[in-house]
């Protein structure tokens, strides 16, 4: 068996080290889960509720950094990518390439996936059974995954290929968290490369171009309507008061590329010397500020008066920072795999984001909008935070365990400023899924759950399907771990 490496982690090379790896931990007792790019909360990845694998833990931890292949079916238009392979480069893994991508080497060959997620750092594996996505009806990832490859918790080697059957464990084992298996290879049914077009708008609330709180009318769509149309789009809310502006980026591909095309890139944060650093850095400190005085608990009287201060602060700042944005939409044009992934060049180190996030039917979306600014006036800066609302949407999909399983949705992700005081689960996430409930919400695997078992359950028609199918796969409950043990209600063996 391979060894545990200087930093914790175990780095097969083959799927027969892994399929070894399972089988001793299975005899040992011992818990397996695999690390992706890290970007969901950290308890959801690893073997204990800890920030990174600690050396003297007994359990495995596996970095599949060394299994990154890419293999390229022709006649099919297939590619085959083992599971350690990042979706585009992931900026904190020196081992990852713009080259060693797997989307880069696909647009090599002409081909592409059909949409990307705002960031592209992750794995493919992680990606995958996270059941993320990006904010798009017309087009998904989840569609052209054709067949999986997993090692379940008894250490063989399992094929799964997708078929019209639905009760294909296929569809089970497409989201499925690391409970089912290690995940070694996802191919994907490639579409034509293609290039976008797009553009970002800031606006008041009032002044958006999308009735975001209505059945739509006098020449604005309601925004279930807006999401239909759309080809790609996200809405970037800021709800505080003095603020109330809607940041709207959308785009559509090209049918055909002009001879002529010229790619002219998305900015997140406005470039200063050809650079989005100076503007990160100033927006990090200004949200470190923000919550300076904004205290999670402000009892102390320089507590209450950081709060009086806060609302004039923040408005005169962050309307300041979005006024040129106002006055100018922002053009763009991209190759897919670099247009798509709006938020590709955000600095974690600078701007580390936490959230939680909300898949809701989209038939709600203009109900579910209407409660959110209701809860954001009644709450102040309680409510809505000093950061944005990210709302978007996700096509429906035949995975039992997405939280767009059979239904086209609207998301509501809103956004943790990482160096804020406090747990966010406990002052922050809480009037979301208490305000959002009557509306039958499914949570993002990858980011922070409620922990309501029964609730979240009841949404996923296919819930019991899934955890027998966990049960046959991993009768040992070696990918179980205590975090979803308590997020899923498994039961110990
Ligand atoms: C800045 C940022 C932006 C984001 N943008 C989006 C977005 O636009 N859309 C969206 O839907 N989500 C988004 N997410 C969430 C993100 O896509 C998910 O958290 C995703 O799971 C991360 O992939 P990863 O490679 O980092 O996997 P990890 O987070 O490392 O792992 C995800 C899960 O899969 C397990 N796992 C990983 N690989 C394997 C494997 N091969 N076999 C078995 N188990 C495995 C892990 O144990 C873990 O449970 C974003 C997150 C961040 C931090």
């Amino acid at each position: 068996m391979i060894s545990k490496a200087e930093d914790g982690f175990y780095h097969p090379t083959t799927e027969a080290e892994i399929c070894e790896l399972v089988k001793h931990a299975a005899e040992q007792g011992l818990k397996v889960r695999v690390r992706g790019s890290g970007h969901s909360v950290q308890s959801a990845i690893y073997t204990g509720d800890f920030k990174s694998p600690p050396r003297d833990d007994p359990n495995i931890n596996i970095y599949l950094d060394n299994m990154i292949s890419v293999c390229f079916d022709y006649e099919h238009k297939q590619v085959t990518a083992e599971a350690g392979c990042h979706l585009g480069k992931d900026p904190t893994d020196p081992t990852s390439t713009i080259k060693n991508s797997l989307l880069y080497q696909i647009d090599c060959k002409g081909w592409a996936l059909s949409d990307t997620g705002g960031i592209i750092h992750q794995t493919v594996g992680g990606f995958m059974l996270s059941g993320s996505s990006g904010g798009s009806l017309s087009d998904s990832v989840a569609w052209q995954i054709v067949a999986i490859r997993a090692v379940d918790g008894l250490g063989n080697i399992h094929d799964f290929r997708k078929t019209d059957d639905l009760n294909n464990p296929f569809y089970g084992m497409g989201v499925s968290m690391g409970l089912l298996g290690i995940i070694t290879s996802v191919t994907f049914q490639c579409v034509d490369r293609y290039d976008i077009i797009g553009v970002e708008t800031t606006s008041s609330l009032k002044e958006c171009a999308i009735d975001l709180f209505g059945p739509g009318g006098n020449d604005k769509p309601s925004l279930d309507g807006y999401f239909r149309d759309i080809q790609y789009s996200r809405l970037l809310w800021y709800p505080q008061e003095g603020v109330g502006k809607v940041v709207v980026w959308e785009a559509h591909k090209l049918d055909k590329t002009p001879e002529n095309f010229k790619p002219k890139h998305y900015h997140l944060f406005p470039s200063i010397l050809g650079s989005e650093l100076p503007a990160q850095i100033f927006a990090s400190t200004m949200f470190k500020l923000f919550d300076i005085l904004n205290p999670p608990e402000p009892t102390s009287k320089l507590g209450k008066l950081g709060r009086q201060i806060l609302k004039p602060f923040y408005s005169l700042i962050v309307n300041y920072f979005l006024a040129s944005a106002v006055l100018a939409p922002q053009q763009f044009q991209d190759v897919w795999w670099q247009g798509l992934p709006m938020d590709n060049n955000v600095n974690y180190k600078l701007m580390p984001t936490q959230f939680t996030e909300l898949w809701l039917p989209l038939s709600t979306a203009a109900d579910v909008m209407q409660e959110l600014r209701l809860a954001y006036e009644e709450g102040g800066f309680n409510a809505t935070g000093t950061h944005t609302c990210e709302i978007y949407m996700s096509a429906s999909n035949n995975f039992w365990m997405s939280p767009s399983y059979q239904q086209d949705v609207i998301r509501v992700d809103p956004f943790w400023f990482g160096k804020n005081r406090g747990n966010p689960n406990e002052v922050y996430y809480p009037m979301y899924w208490e305000r959002l409930k009557k509306f039958n919400y499914r949570l993002h695997w990858g980011k922070a759950l409620s922990g309501d078992v029964g609730y979240l359950k009841a949404q996923y028609p296919r819930w019991d399907d899934f955890m027998s199918l966990r049960e046959h796969m991993d009768p040992h409950q070696v990918f179980v771990t205590d975090y979803w043990r308590r997020n899923l209600g498994i039961d110990a063996d």
